[in-house]
């Protein structure tokens, strides 16, 4: 079968529930602590294995209780490990409060995913050259992520850049992303658009202009509204939006997450990306009913339950 190789983030999120959030130099008492599977590219493919694909992940963690954490919860997502690596710092970490109102404020000690540099891509770049598709995400080093994205290009993998955090990306990386999938915040901070930019709220224009910067095609996800795929030649592209599914939404961390796994895994199955985006589209509405976010994938046969 052909293989989805997530290059990217494990995190352990560490989540307490808080009445509000805490001032300056202000101490609250929260609820119990809840330590869970988390990081983009360990959410990425843990989606893509949920919905079938052949998954492996490259990343680091830590020697710690919470890298053997994230390794268990992949393994039992049926992603292959082998190349995750164990490096001499802490497993990444998400501390996240969970205010009553809802914007969570999470601060994100990236630990060991700062250790995979070039060097450590290029030890494993044997598994991610030979994939069909590879998954990228930026909360690792931003060279490691666009040095893997020309390398894997050009090996004839098509890369699936998840370009969030967002930050500005330069022409030659977007050509090699086939599609960069943003939402709509992404969209405008990768075209370094500004807040008063007349196309700021336009999301079919910012994908065009997406197009433009030089990105093969884009997948803009715009949450409950779904999302829009926009591929073929900038200059008359062709512009699909594809609906969200109507869900009563429970908990939506890692939605974009499982977005991204399972369109991998369909690109990977030979699908078209507008078939891939409807697939992810079911995949993540799955996902908002339920809480957390690996815990949250669905399986393939869940999915097509739930599409029928
Ligand atoms: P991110 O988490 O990266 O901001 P989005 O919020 O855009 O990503 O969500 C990704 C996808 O998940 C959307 O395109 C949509 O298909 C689905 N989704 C997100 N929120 C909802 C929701 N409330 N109801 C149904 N589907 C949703």
């Amino acid at each position: 079968m052909k293989r989805v190789v997530v290059v990217g983030s494990a995190n352990a999120d560490l989540v307490v529930e808080v009445p509000r959030r805490p001032g300056g130099g202000e101490t609250l008492i929260g609820s119990e602590l809840r330590t869970l599977p988390g990081g983009k590219g360990a959410n990425q493919a843990a989606a893509a294995a949920r919905a079938g694909a052949d998954t492996s992940f490259v990343g680091c963690v830590g020697k710690d209780g919470n890298g053997a954490l994230l390794r268990g919860q992949l393994l039992a997502a049926g992603v292959d490990v082998t190349s995750l690596e164990e490096v001499d710092a802490a497993t990444g970490t998400a501390i996240i409060l969970l205010t009553p109102d809802g914007e969570n404020s999470i601060v994100v000690s990236p630990g060991a995913n700062s250790a995979f540099d070039r060097a450590a891509a290029e030890r494993l770049a044997p598994v991610w050259r030979s994939a069909a598709v590879v998954v990228l995400s930026l909360e690792i080093p931003h060279e490691t992520a666009f040095h893997v994205a020309a390398s894997a290009a050009a090996s004839g993998s098509r890369v699936l850049l998840n370009a969030a955090p967002a930050i500005a990306v330069r022409r030659e990386v977007l050509q090699c992303c086939d599609p960069l999938v943003v939402n709509e915040h992404e969209a405008r901070e990768v075209l370094g658009a500004a807040e008063n930019d007349p196309d700021a709220s336009d999301y079919a224009r910012l994908a065009r202009r997406l197009l433009l910067a030089g990105a093969r095609s884009v997948v803009v996800t715009l949450g409950a509204d779904g999302a829009i795929v926009a591929e073929g030649p900038a200059a008359a592209p062709e512009l699909v939006s594809v609906p969200a599914y109507r869900v009563e939404a429970v908990d939506t961390t890692g939605a974009g997450d499982a977005f991204v796994g399972a369109a991998a895994a369909e690109l990977a199955r030979g699908c078209s990306l507008l078939d891939a985006v409807r697939f992810a589209t079911a995949v993540s509405a799955v996902s908002v009913q339920r809480v957390g976010a690996q815990s949250s994938y669905a399986s393939r046969a869940e999915v097509e339950a739930f599409i029928s």
